[in-house]
């Protein structure tokens, strides 16, 4: 047997170190959540990295996936092992080649980070639709269920494909398997070298197009023989199930690790089983365990091998025991009896009852549910759900479980408080930061010393909201003594520890609530001590009390800003992190985390080395806990959307915003995928930390700081005076200059505070410096305190102005367009972006009067991303 090494890594990285090792020809094209594998594999070929035959794998990026398809089945052809990865609509671009490649049989290995495919709305998320789609092209399917799995997985779909020719889409959800880092038993090229044996790509290299054997491939067939020629690969699919098993017993023979085409745990005498494939199959596990220790006779059956189907393996893998069988789909067939797993449960059931010697008494009863489309969370309370409906007499079939179904009830109850002995053991840490502070690198790279260092088993998933600017990252990592199967997310009372890494999040999200009793909170805030508990909202204040949590500060932009390190807080709040959970010394957390940042800026000079090291320092000295004591706060969180705001927009887009959206019920959803426009005009993000501020003494009014705004914030309205009179106070505003207005006319250039990324961009464009202090322009950044409540008031008031008529106002000049309701407004893109500011003026000149086709990418993400929606 080979010996392994633990390595922390995630499911990509896994897959794509086989991939490259085992082929020659790497055919990409990027799609979420498959991308970093092949970037990956670009990457390793770029650096001169040999597959286990001494080549630089050769990686070529195609136009699309349908090409990139195409390359592989040209390149197949012509001898050379050629793999690809994809995922949901990059899939199905692709299933003409497939049912070439496959009906050639042509071994090769997709590798797809399997996603949703758009349907009422895009979703970049795992679910099985897009590898359920192409079940019918001959490829077989292959399911990994952990980070642990892909490895092997890629290295025995590589080894089976060769020796049975049948074509394998290796197959593992999107994001939580692809993005999740994981301690893992790792072989070498050793392990790879044993397995793929040199007969096999002699065979396979024989069987290529080539002048020294010409033949014809590809030939069009008439009524008379395509029928026939078409049944003359049944052979190769009823051994291959045998080939792949063979070579499971192989890879377990090197390495330890024994797998079956369909994996049984539970009580050999089990009642009631549950049948899945994918990463549910590790949550079910983990309750299943839990569920035996409290005497319960429960089993599930891990497929792994999905096409071809070897019904007869799933039989044996029963126990005969069985009386109820609820067979989970992560994919929806709508208008289907049933969804496709189920449909060849039940096939291979009723088949074995109809034999001579079936292996039930009875055959027992089967029910199909759906679970965790577009992944959505399933948790061991969900599965206890299952299993209880499973010891009804009379269990519902085709039901959903993890949603509020209230038009057909069609959803199971379960208990979101259920928790297994393995998830309580487990130390769960949460860190909520924002995508540009560098939260989630720090915490990747902690968990891999945490990984490395001790002996400690972890686990890493981040969770990123829609946004581009401001977006939320909430990093969820756990460490344990045992292999983490917890294929969920760290949910309400689990959390040992919370970092908030962004102080504006306090009255945003009810972070606490993850808290569990004895828990640790840090706080990242500029606010001075003596005040910081006073700052935080009443309900927090409560929590940390009644929870007896310990509460910790630090102000760690102070830090970052004497250090000159901008708003890169990551080494310092890691620091704090190892200091106050000490997974291991605290001297060796601190070595380690210097060495990454050598590593990390050794490059860009010494001066980023040596401003990292001082402010690591500076975070172990100028870390403070805070006493809890008498409730002070009166502060309550705000709503995520104002009261006025329109009914649905309270009802369904308010409970996105605040993180709520899995209790929204079926009902409050369009069927049609129909949704109200100008939402993100309800959602106040409150992320700037300081706000542009007009000089109307010096402004010219030429419009140039509202055009090139990428987020619509600062806008300009043309008004007779006397509208102005009730302003409130702060509010400003000057006669327009130009002959073209007349006198009486005032505009105003107001910002929407609450809406600012304080990008800068307004104030960069703007070409008016005052002549006696040039750093000064007739448009400069402020801080958004002391004056925000007035700023409020006066966005407020600016909003309610009535807008120009078009007719009186020159559209075709600046001054004039930027004086246009946008009808663009608010959106999440980049801070900065340069593409938002385009569309915002086309929305002006056009008015509604304009069809927008907007292909997926960058701007369908920020023009229509839920839940909000800047059009
Ligand atoms: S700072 Fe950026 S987001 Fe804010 S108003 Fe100026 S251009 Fe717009
Ligand atoms: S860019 Fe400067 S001068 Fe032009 S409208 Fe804006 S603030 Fe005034």
């Amino acid at each position: 047997m080979y010996r392994s090494h633990p390595k922390t890594v995630d499911g990509n990285e896994a897959c794509a170190y086989v991939a490259h090792k085992s082929n020659e020809v790497i055919a990409i094209y990027p799609i979420t959540p498959a991308s970093p594998m092949g970037e990956a594999a670009d990457l390793w070929s770029a650096q001169g990295s040999k597959n286990i035959w001494g080549s630089v794998p050769r990686v070529v990026e195609m136009q699309s996936e349908g090409g990139a398809a195409g390359a592989v089945h040209g390149s197949l052809q012509a001898g050379a092992l050629t793999t690809t990865f994809t995922a949901s609509q990059g899939l199905l671009l692709m299933i003409p080649s497939m049912y070439k490649i496959a009906g050639e049989l042509t071994p090769t290995v997709f590798h797809v980070a399997s996603r949703a495919v758009a349907a009422q709305a895009l979703s970049i998320f795992g679910d099985h639709s897009d590898v359920m789609a192409v079940r019918a092209t001959g490829f077989a399917l292959l399911a990994s269920g952990s980070v642990q799995e892909v490895l092997d997985f890629s290295l025995i779909a590589q080894v089976a494909t060769l020796k049975g020719a049948v074509p394998i889409v290796h197959f593992f959800d999107g994001f939580r398997t692809s993005h999740e880092i994981n301690k893992i038993s790792y072989f070498d090229d050793a392990v790879i070298d044993q397995l793929i044996e040199p007969k096999d790509i002699e065979r396979f290299r024989h069987r290529a197009l080539s002048p020294d054997r010409p033949v014809i491939r590809g030939t069009s067939q008439n009524p008379d023989v395509f029928f026939q020629a078409r049944e003359t690969v049944n052979p190769y699919y009823d051994t291959f199930p045998g080939i792949v098993q063979q070579t499971m017993n192989r890879f377990a023979e090197l390495t330890g690790r024994q797998y079956r085409l369909f994996e049984y745990v539970g009580s050999v005498d089990a009642a009631r089983v549950i049948v899945l494939m994918g990463s549910g199959a590790q949550v079910v596990e983990e309750t299943v365990e839990d569920m035996m220790e409290g005497g319960e006779k429960v089993g599930v059956v891990k497929v792994r091998l999905f096409r071809p189907f070897a019904g007869g393996d799933l039989i044996k893998a029963l126990p005969p025991s069985v009386r109820a069988i609820a067979v989970l789909d992560r994919t929806k067939e709508p208008g289907a009896g049933g969804e496709p797993l189920y449909k060849d449960v039940v096939a291979a059931l009723v088949e074995d009852q109809a034999g001579l010697a079936p292996h039930f008494a009875t055959m027992p009863r089967v029910v199909a549910g759906r679970f965790g489309l577009g992944s959505k969370e399933f948790t061991p309370g969900m599965v206890s759900g299952v299993f209880g409906e499973l010891k009804q007499p009379r269990p519902r079939n085709h039901f959903t479980v993890g949603i509020i179904d209230d038009v057909q009830q069609r959803s199971l109850p379960w208990d979101p408080a259920f928790r297994t002995r393995k998830n309580r053991e487990m130390r769960q840490c949460l860190f909520y930061g924002l995508g540009s502070d560098g939260t989630v690198s720090a915490n990747k790279n902690a968990i891999k010393i945490i990984g490395e260092n001790t002996d400690l088993q972890v686990q890493g998933y981040f969770v990123y909201d829609s946004k581009k600017a401001g977006a939320v990252t909430v990093s969820h990592l756990r460490f344990g003594q045992s292999p983490i199967r917890s294929s969920y997310l760290i949910a309400d009372g689990d959390a040992n520890f919370i970092a908030c890494h962004q102080d504006v999040f306090l009255d945003r999200y009810d972070m606490l609530d993850m808290a569990r009793d004895g828990a640790v909170f840090l706080l990242n805030t500029r606010v001075p001590l003596d005040r910081v508990w006073d700052s935080l909202p009443a309900k927090m204040q409560r929590q940390l009390v009644d929870k007896n949590m310990t509460f910790y500060c630090i102000d760690a932009y102070g830090i970052a800003e004497r250090h000159r390190m901008g708003d890169r807080i990551n080494t310092i709040m890691q620091v704090c992190f190892f200091a106050i959970n000490a997974l291991l010394p605290l001297a060796e957390a601190t070595a380690a985390v210097k060495k990454a940042v050598l590593e990390t800026y050794g490059r860009k000079g010494r001066a980023i080395v040596r401003q990292n090291m001082g402010a690591i320092d500076d975070a172990l000295r100028e870390m403070y806990r805070i006493e809890t004591g008498a409730l002070t706060s009166e502060k309550v969180v705000r709503p995520p959307v104002p009261e006025y705001a329109p009914e649905f927009v309270r009802k369904v887009t308010g409970p996105m915003i605040a993180g709520r959206g899995d209790l929204i019920p079926v009902s409050f959803l369009p069927a049609d995928g129909a949704y109200p426009v100008g939402t993100a005009a309800y959602e106040k993000r409150n992320l700037a930390m300081e706000v542009p501020r007009v000089d109307y003494d010096l402004c010219t009014h030429c419009g140039k700081c509202a055009l090139v705004c990428p987020h619509g914030v600062i806008r300009s309205k043309a008004f007779p005076a006397e509208l102005a009179e009730s302003a409130p106070a702060g509010f400003m505003h000057a006669q327009i200059k130009g002959k073209d207005y007349p006198a009486g006319i005032h505009i105003s250039y107001q910002v929407a505070p609450e809406d600012c990324t304080a990008c800068k961009l307004c104030v960069d464009i703007c070409p008016i410096r005052d002549k006696s202090v040039a750093s000064r322009k007739a448009i400069n950044m402020v801080a958004r305190e002391p004056t925000w409540e007035e700023d409020k008031a006066s966005w407020d008031f600016f909003a309610q102005l009535p807008d120009s008529d078009r007719r009186d106002i020159k559209v075709d000049t600046l001054k004039g367009a930027m004086l246009m309701q946008p009808l663009f407004e608010f959106s999440g893109a980049c801070s900065g972006c340069g593409e938002t500011p385009y569309i915002k003026l086309a929305s002006q000149l056009f008015g509604d009067r304009m069809l927008v086709a907007n292909a997926t990418g960058c701007s369908s993400i920020y023009g229509g991303n839920l839940p909000t929606t800047p059009w």
